[in-house]
């Protein structure tokens, strides 16, 4: 008898066959005489008929929703079960019967929340958790790919990112120290030793904002390479995005038809992805009443607008420098203008970052002083001005946004295991 995951039996090839699974009770239904049961393991549900004439007949009676438990029985082709196969059983071990389990039908997302730990366990977050991984695995895939080497930055900084408003501060023995916001200055250093490197790894934001699209910890897809121009940049992320779209409709695509996602939306991206200048993205939202005057940072509502126009990725490019951080670089030609750029998909706006980085000391060091920071903390950074500086590039894309688009999911807090927002932060 062989011991088996629930796919295999689905796959269809173990028809009348004797076979073993393990797993946990999903749902629960006696009939007269026989007792249906749904058992889930982690790759699959499906449906087990035990029959009163089954010597384990008392066992399933007893068994409770959530009870783990193997089951020994033979595979049967039946129209009627969800998967078009069942399980007549046989045999019932059980390993640990449940108590009653909090989790029933039609409750409340808040709820739902509360006992995450629980509720991991549901076939929807057990879906969105095996696509997030097959979506990292795609994007390694494709810097791999690209001879770009993956590296492990620190998560304690002694000197904000992306400005101190966001900023988690904490006791680091006697000193004080962050959290980073962003791998990116650390990425620069590595330039310079491997050229072309990457990171996944967390960022964290103090965001009290309330949103569909901010957690207070993330995980953040940040790329760094030199010798490149704005053109690379976007070019890069453009294959990026539009390749982990194609790979995963490929390659997920049942578990996205069970999630009911719009599949045709990945299948669809076009590359080159729409490209528009932000005094551009002004002209496009002045018909639509924004109150956005030149030189104001685009908000989520005119985001959203933007991308209802284009119905896929696009890239708004060249903001003034003015709302761009002390590290982006600007035109020579045109100081008052960044060379930063945002990649926006429909109904959750932004999802990357990136730009060419200021490479020129004098210049960087005057944008510290007049942004107010102190000069010291960003020593280290300076120096790699100093010491062979050359024009790069670099970009960073939230991971959980990013999910949240491909999978249709109506907040990012579904797209991570164990979300931190304002209030979240328990299991
Ligand atoms: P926003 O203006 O939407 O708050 P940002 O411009 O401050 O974002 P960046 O510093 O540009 O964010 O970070 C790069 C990317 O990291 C963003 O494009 C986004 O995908 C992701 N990101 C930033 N903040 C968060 C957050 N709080 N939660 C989840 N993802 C985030
Ligand atoms: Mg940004």
């Amino acid at each position: 008898m062989a011991l088996v995951h629930v796919c295999e039996v689905l796959d269809g090839n173990l028809e009348d066959k004797n076979v073993a699974i393990r797993g946990w009770v999903y749902r629960k239904r006696e009939g007269k005489g026989v007792v249906f049961l749904v058992v889930r393991d982690s790759t699959g549900v499906i449906q087990c008929t035990v029959k009163n004439s089954s010597p384990d007949w008392e066992k399933a009676r007893l068994l409770t929703i959530e009870s783990s438990l193997s089951l020994k029985g033979v595979v049967k082709r039946d129209k009627r079960a969800p998967g078009g196969f069942e399980i007549s059983v046989e045999r019932i071990s059980i390993i640990g019967l449940a108590e009653v389990f909090p989790i029933s039908k039609d409750q409340s997302e808040q709820f739902l929340r509360d006992v995450r730990h629980l509720w991991l366990r549901s076939r929807r977050m057990n879906l969105i958790m095996k696509i997030r991984s097959d979506i990292l695995e795609f994007i390694r895939e494709f810097f791999a790919g690209k001879n770009f080497v993956e590296v492990s930055p620190p998560m304690f900084i002694s000197a904000a990112v992306e400005g101190g408003s966001t900023l988690f501060g904490l006791k680091y023995f006697d000193q004080n120290l962050y959290l980073t916001q962003s791998s990116q200055l650390y990425l620069e250093i590595l330039i310079y030793s491997l050229e072309k490197v990457y990171c996944i790894a967390p960022s964290f934001r103090a965001e009290k904002s309330r949103t569909i699209r901010h957690l207070t910890e993330y995980w953040h897809i940040e790329g760094e390479w030199p010798f490149s121009d704005m053109n690379d940049l976007m070019a890069f992320q453009e294959e990026l995005v539009s390749q982990i779209c194609l790979r995963t409709a490929e390659k997920c695509g049942r578990q996205l038809e069970e999630l009911g996602v719009n599949i045709s939306k990945l299948t669809s991206v076009e590359t080159p992805f729409p490209r528009i200048t932000y005094t551009e993205a002004l002209q496009k939202l002045q018909p639509l009443g924004t109150k956005l005057n030149w030189g104001d940072d685009l908000g989520y509502e005119d985001e959203k607008s933007l991308a209802e126009i284009f119905g896929q990725p696009f890239f708004v490019y060249d903001y003034p420098a003015a709302i761009k951080a002390f590290y982006c670089k600007n035109y020579r030609d045109r100081p008052e203008i960044a060379m930063s750029v945002d990649m926006l998909v429909p109904r959750i706006g932004e999802i990357s970052t990136g730009g060419a980085r200021e490479d020129d000391k004098e210049i960087l060091v005057d944008r510290i002083r007049k942004m107010g920071l102190d000069e010291k903390d960003y020593d280290w950074y300076v120096d790699l001005r100093r010491y062979g500086t050359v024009p790069h590039v670099g970009f960073g894309i939230g991971l959980e946004r990013l999910i949240t688009w491909i999978l249709d999911l109506e907040n990012i807090i579904d797209s991570i295991p164990f979300p931190r927002t304002t209030r979240r932060f328990h299991p």
